[in-house]
């Protein structure tokens, strides 16, 4: 046995974990950068629990309010600027994946004034500034991983920022502030955990320690599948259980990475605007398949561990949870696939595959 196990993040779990652990904020800075996306963090409470934190322990903030899904470079740098303007020297990320990778990469930039090309190189002359993450939906896992990931205009793609510097150093998850998710945006962020899990479990760098926590997270995922396919009630206890899995989901990509479903669900997101669960989800039948095709077993025992019988069963819950699915024309096909193939993520998966794999699994994951 061979592996390296770092997760340097503090994570409080429960209800009200905000306020009844508010001197975990004095340990970060003496004043924060809250940053949120325009108006959920608002809605749900996430944002006056942090408030009413840092108001008991005397801590000053500003707030940026203006992380769209899929952040892009250059909102980052806008609200890193207004972080140096008001000497902020920490960052508390509240939201989605979205506000939390934003977070990540303010918190570089605060006191490092790099080029696009330093910021990803995740090597900087002065500290990354402290991030404190407060997850709202219940999918990414960015709250325990080492990952930003960004919309970078320039090569029409998005781009991972990937360094442990970035972990956050503490993480507070508390289910109630995900009860406001739309049900679609619940779906979607559910689906992303599920494929964190899966790709982690099948990925080159999986270990021991890694699937442990794939096959737990798939488990907790499996018990919430009725609740997403709108056959149970979808209530606190099954949103308590979905951020769960999410973090575990989230501890496995930190030592695994993903592989193709990602590196080919990020065109999908970029030019068709398909939210990053579900462009995950699109592909995830057909990645099976074709990591079948090796690994019959170890796919099997994924299956088993979500209470499915078999490949089929799980292509029936994708198709469910997914509903009618986009069209992709041929050229899209070819484009996607070669901007696929370029990410470091297509060398993690096992087998590594070809251009034609992945043509093959676009073509048969879109009808048309
Ligand atoms: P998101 O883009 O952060 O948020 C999607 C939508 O949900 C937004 O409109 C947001 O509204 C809304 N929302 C968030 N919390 C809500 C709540 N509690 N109630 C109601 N609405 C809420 O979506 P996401 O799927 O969580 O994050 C996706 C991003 O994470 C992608 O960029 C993806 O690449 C990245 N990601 C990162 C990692 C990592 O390890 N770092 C892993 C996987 C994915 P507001 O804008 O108003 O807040
Ligand atoms: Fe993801």
């Amino acid at each position: 046995m061979n592996f390296k196990y770092f997760l340097p993040t503090n994570i409080f779990f429960g209800q009200d974990c905000i306020v009844k652990n508010a001197e975990t904020f004095d340990k970060s800075g003496k004043k924060a950068v809250i940053v949120t996306g325009k108006k959920s963090a608002r809605l749900n409470g996430s944002e006056k629990d942090v408030r009413a934190a840092l108001d008991s322990r005397g801590i000053p903030f500003v707030l940026f309010n203006e992380v769209e899904s899929n952040p892009s470079i250059e909102t980052v740098r806008k609200a890193a600027e207004l972080s140096r303007n008001e000497n902020a020297d920490f960052v508390i990320g509240i939201g989605g994946g979205s506000p939390l990778d934003a977070a990540k990469a303010i918190a570089v930039l605060i006191n490092n004034d790099v080029n696009d090309d330093e910021l990803f190189s995740g090597k900087y002359l002065n500290p990354v500034a402290p991030v404190i993450a407060v997850p709202t939906t219940a999918g990414t896992g960015s709250e325990v991983t080492p990952y930003a990931i960004l919309t970078d205009k320039k090569i029409e793609n998005k781009k991972n920022l990937s360094t442990p510097l970035i972990f956050p150093a503490a993480a507070f998850l508390d289910a109630k502030y995900t009860e406001s998710l739309p049900l679609n945006v619940t779906v979607n962020t559910a689906i992303d955990l599920m494929s964190h899990s899966v790709e982690g479990y099948l990925a080159s760098r999986a270990n021991s320690m890694s699937r442990m926590y794939s096959i737990e997270s798939l488990n907790v995922f499996g018990e919430c599948i009725p609740a997403l396919t709108g056959k149970a009630e979808l209530n606190i206890k099954i949103r308590e259980k979905l951020l769960y899995a999410s973090m575990m989901a989230g501890i496995v990509i930190a030592h695994t990475g993903t592989t193709v479903v990602h590196a080919m669900g990020y065109p999908l997101t970029y030019f068709r605007k398909i939210e990053h669960g579900r462009a995950n989800g699109l592909l995830m039948h057909e990645y099976l398949k074709f990591i079948s095709s090796m690994h019959p077993d170890k796919v099997k025992i994924l299956i088993h561990e979500l209470g499915l019988a078999d490949i089929k069963e799980f292509g029936n819950l994708m198709d469910m949870l997914l509903g009618e699915k986009e069209i992709l024309s041929r050229d899209e096909i070819e484009k996607f696939s070669s901007v696929a193939l370029q990410a470091g993520s297509i060398s993690n998966t096992d087998p590594v595959p070809k251009i034609d794999d992945i043509k093959k699994i676009f073509t048969s994951s879109f009808p048309g």
